[in-house]
């Protein structure tokens, strides 16, 4: 029995030794985890992961537009990331005759590199603590709105004169709820054009049903190639410019992993809120949540619909239809893993143990965080039926039906804002943006989720939360939300490209925006956006100051009085982090366990004639020839994915997952279903982050791809 209790003691020791919560900020790593981190495999010290005087390992980290994570993985600016985040330019760059979604794309050589216009690619220079700066002019008890003004400015002050006479950029954002203040200096490319992508059947290969799931077998990648000026720094699209020589690019270890191996992932997650309180996390699992998983069952369905009917339509809603339904299935698993998990009980039993420590700190502290938890409480019954107004605007008006947020686009012709000798400008503007909004449109489509979604956003909304259109639809169309949207669809100006130009050619100032005005999709879209803007931002606002002090508060109350609980990290807030754990699998259910690695032969298994499933013919030769070349592991099989326990999010896509010495063993791209709730609550008996082995990518590259003059470019250890 002692024998057992010990084993069982030990076997949690190492368990917890192994998952790891948080996202660290680089420049911290040295104070705050860098023995832990060696303590588990890390071979490198925190200078070599930061530096700011000499190349380290940040130097090879981008964040790609301003979403994704990706790096550089050869001298010559060749930029690894995921298929999923270069799916929009893929999408772009594909016709129906040139389907690059299908078939992938490789350039043979850099003057095949396709050029995008609009993708910028973002290092980071510096991170610097700038708090005491920017909360240099306020003080207790000053009214929250004040407050903010008075850190914006401070804040574009320290900003402009830390980048003066430089080509750099700034960002300055709040930490820990606004306790804590971070500068980043940024060097940012314009010239980032795509090198190859492997066709949709390896990048995106289980698509929406394998998406969130493990175990996995998705060759998640694309690459791009960064240019610069002859001296290397950012420039504007040109044929003049060369590949870009980066400050340091990853090296590519060959030997791959094995359960217990350290791993990190070095990344800009994008979001996460693990300090909610209790109040917060009931409102997400009831009432944000279902409600927007609803909206977004109605649109998929009929989006999935509508992209069987043509391959035009397929490639015109092939990235919306992977936004809208990413993030839908991630809350699906969210919610399933926050309700598992007890987390809202989970929160309060947390609660309990503040309130009890805040009492006993009275004389310490005062009444400073006896009080914060009742606040809440009452705050959130004030601020939620704002908060579910705004989170489905969102919906309707950011994911529904496009022809809402393109009307919105002429009100920029508006007499009392535009300037007449602005117009012929604005007009033109307008043109080029309507081409570029029909190339992916299709009139049938958006009709239909107009229909469909408008009558579920407004049939979910209190009534005093409605905006006036309700009224027109319940008395002019007797409720009929179908025959709305096909009325709206035939009068409107802003339906197809031929009736948009036809009446920006005829148009005459004044006299034609009375025409706008009367257009059924503008006065649908000025009807949402002005309720919003009269009946829900000023009260949002006003509750959102209020909620931000007491958020701060209580985020210092909990390092304050709660300092063992763990060691507190910054939530997400799309800057550059780090995160490690180990490869692990877990158990997600009983009498499951997961294997932390998928092989080639998963891959023939889940093949099947559905689309989603289709694996190319040339891929099931190399698969069934076992022709795996230098890529095969020592086992003898073909790796495709492996989990770990880092703790990551959306905008880790594409982040590299580096092994103890800093090399490059895979490229993160997901994580598990279980896992999704991580943004919200980790735990590190089942939240793991899905990556690609680099194996994999580079045999796609080489042997599926026949582009092997790429994996020459790179620094392959054996
Ligand atoms: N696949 C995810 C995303 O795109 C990455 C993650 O959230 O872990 O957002």
């Amino acid at each position: 029995m002692k024998q057992f209790c010990i084993a069982v003691l030990l076997l949690g020791l190492t368990f917890s030794s192994r998952a790891k919560e948080g996202m660290w900020i680089p420049s911290l790593i040295k104070n705050l985890v860098e023995s832990d981190m060696q303590s588990m495999g890390m071979k490198l010290s925190a200078e070599d992961l930061y530096n700011f005087n000499k190349s380290s390992l940040k130097d090879a980290i981008v964040h790609f537009n301003g979403g994704c994570t990706a790096e550089m993985i050869s001298d010559n600016g060749l930029l690894l990331t995921n298929h999923h985040c270069g799916y929009y330019q893929i999408q772009t760059h594909s016709s129906v005759e040139n389907d690059y979604l299908t078939n992938g794309f490789w350039a043979k050589s850099k003057e095949e590199e396709l050029k995008n216009p609009n993708l910028f690619a973002t290092f980071i220079i510096k991170i610097e603590d700038v708090t005491k700066k920017v909360l240099a002019n306020t003080r207790d008890g000053m009214p929250e709105a004040k407050r903010q003004a008075i850190i914006d400015s401070t804040i574009k002050v320290i900003g402009k004169s830390a980048v003066e006479g430089t080509h750099y950029e700034y960002i300055i954002r709040p930490f820990f709820y606004g306790n804590q203040y971070y500068m980043f200096l940024t060097e940012k490319y314009n010239d980032v054009r795509l090198v190859g992508a492997p066709p949709s059947s390896i990048g995106k290969f289980g698509f929406d049903t394998d998406n969130w799931v493990w175990p996995r077998h998705t060759g998640d990648f694309s690459m791009f190639r960064i240019y610069a000026d002859k001296d290397n720094k950012p420039a504007d699209i040109s044929d003049d410019n060369v590949p870009y020589k980066p400050r340091y690019s990853l090296p590519i270890n060959m030997n791959g992993t094995k359960p217990g191996d350290f791993t990190m992932i070095y990344g800009f997650p994008g979001r996460t809120s693990e300090y909610l309180t209790s109040y917060a996390v009931e409102y997400t699992i009831k009432k944000q949540n279902p409600n927007r998983i609803k909206m977004r069952d109605i649109s998929l369905d009929i989006i999935g619909a509508s992209m069987k009917t043509s391959d035009k339509v397929r490639i015109q809603y092939a990235a919306k239809q992977s936004r809208i339904a990413n993030a839908w299935k991630k809350w699906i698993g969210q919610n399933k893993g926050l309700i598992a998990n007890d987390a809202i009980a989970k929160k309060q039993e947390l609660e309990k143990r503040f309130l009890a420590n805040a009492n006993m700190s009275i004389p310490k502290h005062g009444l400073k965080y006896t009080k914060i938890l009742n606040k809440f409480e009452v705050l959130y019954k004030e601020i939620e039926p704002y908060a579910f107004s705004w989170d489905m605007f969102i919906e309707i008006y950011y994911y529904g039906p496009e022809v809402i947020r393109f009307a919105m686009n002429f009100n920029k012709l508006n007499p009392e804002k535009l300037k007449p000798e602005d117009l012929e400008k604005t007009l033109e503007g307008l043109k080029k943006s309507a081409k570029g909004h029909f190339k992916n449109y299709h009139d049938a489509t958006d009709q239909k989720l107009l229909g469909a979604m408008l009558k579920q956003y407004l049939s979910v909304l209190d009534e005093t939360k409605r905006a006036a259109i309700y009224a027109t639809v319940e008395d002019d169309f007797g409720g009929d939300y179908e025959k709305y949207a096909a009325r709206l669809f035939k009068k409107s100006n802003f339906t197809s490209l031929e009736k948009v130009n036809a009446f920006l050619d005829k148009y005459k100032g004044e006299k034609s925006f009375k025409k706008i005005q009367k257009d059924p999709a503008y006065k649908l879209c000025m009807s949402l956006y002005n309720n919003y803007q009269k009946n829900i931002r000023p009260e949002l606002v006003r509750l959102n100051n209020e909620l931000n002090l007491l958020n701060r508060t209580y985020m210092e109350g909990l390092m304050t009085l709660l300092p063992k609980d763990k060691k507190y990290y910054p939530d997400a807030n799309s800057t550059l982090r780090i995160a490690y754990g180990k490869v692990d699998g877990y158990e997600p259910k009983d009498g499951v366990k997961y294997y932390p690695f998928t092989t080639t032969e998963g891959i023939l298994a889940k093949k099947d004639t559905t689309k989603e499933f289709t694996v190319p013919k040339k891929l099931v030769t190399l698969i069934e020839n076992k022709d795996y070349g230098q890529y095969a592991d020592s086992d003898g099989k073909m790796h495709v994915c492996f989990i770990a326990s880092n703790h990551t999010t959306g905008g880790n896509s594409g982040s590299p997952a580096l092994n103890g010495n800093g090399e490059l063993i895979g490229l993160n791209f997901d994580r598990t279903w279980e896992s999704t709730m991580s943004d919200i609550m980790f735990d590190p008996t089942i939240c793991r982050n899905i990556m690609v082995d680099i194996r994999y990518v580079l045999f796609i590259v080489d042997k599926y791809a026949d582009s092997g003059h790429l994996v020459e470019e790179m620094n392959l250890i054996k």
